[in-house]
């Protein structure tokens, strides 16, 4: 039956997907009036062949991105409006009671199956297209399954006890059962951000210490002036994936860890991947991981609360095209829609999160070069392909990171004050 949250929802998605396609159109336009000169304060770092490299990247990936945004306004509208969660409800009905875990977990997870094999097609192009005709693919059709093969495994050993726990209690508490989903999801997040890097990670990449030589003496020196520790350094070979290349940080209190691509080291000079890496330093100092997380604990009690509110609701279901209510189907009724709700919300996130960056940055300039981090910054740029010239209002939209120009603009500000 229709109602106003139909139209509510059709008016979001119809919103929300034709902002989404309108900023990609400008990202591309933009780039393309861009393509052919180098903006001045990079005309002598990089050169015209790489910055119109970095454009026909950013454009075939914006245009793939665009291919994606139908994609899925047209799943969701075929599983919800279009009878195919309903569909799927009475198809698990024959086999399981109607609203035991038994169906609920068969339910999601088929739901779950049908997306990703929805998105395969695009992940493939992704990678053996578009990756590969500008020179960033390493990964062997062979690896891209064995790939496959192993998220699925270990995304089913994580996600479904997760899931049967989220669904029993959803049955079992009444109605606060979104504080004790809550309560087990924050616990959940924390064990597995605390075991990730010993369990999971080394399932997918080789990590190698590195204990001898200019880099190790370089980041000793840092972590010491940093007042930092950790339990170790490590080369990632990222390399046998991508050529792109990265550093990160990895595990909680004693046992973090930092890890670098094996493409950022074979790339930069040791004192540029210092610098790199004290901006990584930065956001651990300054607490922008463990203020990430508590926002998003805080988020998501706020979404649970909101689906204890629908979840008893006749209309919520029937306005989605769900004619037997379940918990197992609000959840994913909840999952598939909100998103289309919290889009407009981009433009907050990305903006905290470039304020992030230019905090990490400034604590990178006071325990390192400046001169390195910029060095570093045009390498990664120019390897990366990322685009000098991207549309203002996209890059306000999406952007994490502020865009390369007001990024190093910034870093010489910093230097000179
Ligand atoms: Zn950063």
């Amino acid at each position: 039956m229709p109602n106003a949250l139909t139209w509510l929802l059709l008016a979001a998605l119809a919103l929300a997907s034709s902002t989404r396609l309108w900023l990609g159109a400008r990202q591309i336009r933009h780039v393309r009036a861009h393509r052919d000169a180098v903006p001045a304060s990079f005309s002598g770092s990089i050169a015209l062949s790489a910055h119109q490299k970095a454009a026909d990247y950013t454009s075939a990936k914006t245009r793939l991105g665009m291919v994606d945004v139908l994609i899925n306004a047209a799943t969701l509208l075929v599983f919800t409006l279009g009878g195919l969660l309903q569909w799927l409800v009475e198809a698990w009905s024959r086999a399981f009671a109607a609203g035991s875990i038994a169906h609920g977990t068969a339910l999601l997870l088929s739901i779950v199956l049908i997306q990703s094999l929805i998105a395969l097609p695009l992940a493939a192009y992704r990678t053996f297209g578009i990756e590969a005709r500008f020179g960033f693919n390493r990964m062997t059709v062979r690896l891209f399954i064995a790939d496959l093969v192993k998220h699925t495994l270990v995304g089913l050993a994580l996600g479904v006890p997760l899931l049967i726990a989220v669904l029993w209690l959803m049955g079992k508490m009444g109605a606060y059962w979104w504080l004790y989903v809550w309560l087990v999801w924050v616990g959940y997040s924390a064990v597995l951000v605390m075991l990730y890097p010993a369990l999971i990670m080394p399932l997918f990449n080789k990590f190698t210490p590195i204990t001898e030589g200019e880099l190790a003496a370089r980041v000793a020196r840092l972590l010491e002036r940093c007042g930092f520790k950790s339990n170790g350094l490590f080369l990632m070979d990222g390399s046998k994936r991508s050529s792109h290349g990265n550093a990160f940080f990895t595990g909680f209190g004693a046992a973090k860890r930092i890890v670098l691509f094996d493409t950022l080291v074979s790339r930069l000079q040791p004192p540029e991947v210092e610098a790199v890496l004290a901006h990584e330093l930065g956001h651990y100092r300054l607490h922008h991981i463990a203020k990430q997380m508590v926002l998003s604990a805080v988020i998501s009690l706020a979404v649970l609360w909101l689906l204890g509110q629908l979840i008893e609701r006749d209309w919520f279901y029937s306005g989605l095209g769900v004619r037997t209510p379940s918990p197992a189907a609000a959840l994913a009724l909840f999952m598939m829609v909100l998103p289309e709700f919290l889009f407009f919300l981009q433009p907050l996130t990305s903006r905290y999160s470039r304020r992030r960056e230019y905090e990490a940055d400034a604590y990178a300039v006071s325990h390192a070069s400046s001169e390195e981090l910029v060095r570093a910054l045009v390498k990664l740029y120019q390897d990366n392909a990322a685009t000098l010239t991207p549309d203002p209002l996209h890059s306000a939209f999406y952007d994490s990171h502020p865009p390369a120009a007001m990024r190093i603009a910034r870093l010489a500000e910093l230097r000179s004050s």
